[in-house]
């Protein structure tokens, strides 16, 4: 029988990943590689999460929500589903919940009637900061769960980093994502996962996940236009943008659903994604992160105009390739009437992001002038860049 075996570990605070050591004894134990004790999960408390294929993702019924382990292990994984007899269970996030609920249900059904008497959007925003973080939390959780189903990625894991190859880009990263992490100071961790996407795109979920798309790695030319994406995604995330967006798209429904409930799946997480992954902000909104980037890139002595660099870039270039885009289509009906559209741009980030022009001298001026020091140096850079493999 299989005791041991290596997986990795989130501790559910910080963005650190660290491989581990399993071992299945009385309890669950969890390792540090050099064999003393990092943490104990009870078998009974274990609940299995959503995972890629060949993976058992668990969580800790009590533990920090965000807490997990990633077991690849098959021999291993088969013993921990022995073992565990609650593993299906559904998971209820926080510990000492009842009272909670019971507040939150009250909460949510008074809501529910100033839903019905104002209007959506701005209930949406008066309603957002009286939540508790855990509810961003959750609500991202369930986006997260859905977005892996949803977007396209390209072939292997949704979530790169985790080949051998892709390792020195994972700790890039995770640097990356520890020291922007801790320089924001969030009452919730923020979580950086780089995605096998040729999308050009990055996206914050409510309460912390963010999704650096793979395409837009490729697309920069620096460590500090990748941090200040980051930053401005960060300021999403701080803001609370997407949580109140995903309130005024989903209503009562949602209201109910991620304050009382545990959602794995169901109409409420599909809808919450959905908005999470159109994520058309208002201009004030963009502005408002926009300057929050500037704000926490100054703090780290980065160029905190990077960011706008690379969007007016991407921009420039967007425009070129939509006219290129459109002169094939013309030419296309010239010759074969009955063409049909192929579809609009990947370039979501960009088109949910307007006024380009606008916001890059906006950020120039809140920049200031004045040196700099690059956020990573040259060899974290290229490691980052080859974080969802070989550049391509
Ligand atoms: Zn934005």
């Amino acid at each position: 029988m299989t005791t041991t075996g290596t997986a990795v570990f989130f501790d559910g605070l910080t963005s650190r990943r660290q491989d581990v050591h399993v071992a299945l004894e009385h309890d669950l134990l969890i390792l540090r590689p050099d064999g003393s004790r990092l943490d104990v999960w009870p078998y009974d408390a274990l609940r299995e999460l959503s995972a890629p294929d060949g993976m058992l993702r668990l969580s800790r019924e009590g533990g920090p929500p965000l807490a997990r382990l990633e077991i690849r292990d098959a021999a291993l994984a088969g013993d921990v589903r022995r073992l565990s007899p609650r593993l299906g269970a559904s998971l209820v996030a926080e510990s000492g919940v009842t009272r909670k609920v019971v507040f939150w249900s009250l909460f949510a059904v008074v809501s529910l009637t100033i839903f019905g008497f104002f209007g959506i959007p701005q209930i949406a925003a008066a309603v957002t900061p009286l939540l508790p973080w855990s509810v961003d939390q959750r609500m991202g959780r369930a986006a997260d769960v859905q977005l892996r189903a949803m977007l396209p990625t390209g072939p292997g894991d949704f979530e790169c980093g985790a080949g051998s190859q892709e390792r020195p880009g994972r700790e890039a990263l995770d640097r990356l994502s520890e020291r922007l992490s801790d320089a924001a100071g969030l009452p919730v961790p923020v979580r950086i996962i780089a995605v096998r996407s040729e999308m050009v795109n990055a996206l914050a979920l409510p309460g912390g996940p963010i999704y650096l798309m793979d395409g837009l790695l490729q697309e920069s030319i620096s460590g500090d236009e990748i941090a200040g994406v980051l930053a401005h995604e960060i300021g999403h995330v701080a803001h609370r943008d997407g949580t109140r967006h995903a309130l005024a798209a989903g209503g009562t429904s949602l209201v109910l659903g991620f304050v009382i409930g545990d959602f794995v799946g169901g109409a409420a997480a599909i809808a919450i994604a959905q908005a999470a992954s159109e994520a058309s902000y208002s201009r004030e909104a963009e502005r408002d992160a926009d300057m929050y980037a500037v704000g926490l890139m100054k703090s780290l002595g980065a160029d905190a105009k990077a960011v706008g660099t690379l969007l007016t870039r991407l921009t420039a270039r967007d425009r070129e390739d939509g006219k290129a885009a459109e002169d094939k289509e013309k030419k296309d009906q010239a010759e074969k009437p009955e063409a049909k559209d192929e579809g609009g741009s990947i370039m979501d980030w960009l088109s949910s992001h307007p006024q380009t022009a606008e916001r890059q001298s906006a950020i120039d001026k809140a920049a200031g002038e004045g040196p700099t020091t690059p956020i990573m140096d040259a060899a974290d850079y290229l490691a980052l860049r080859r974080v969802c493999g070989p550049s391509r």
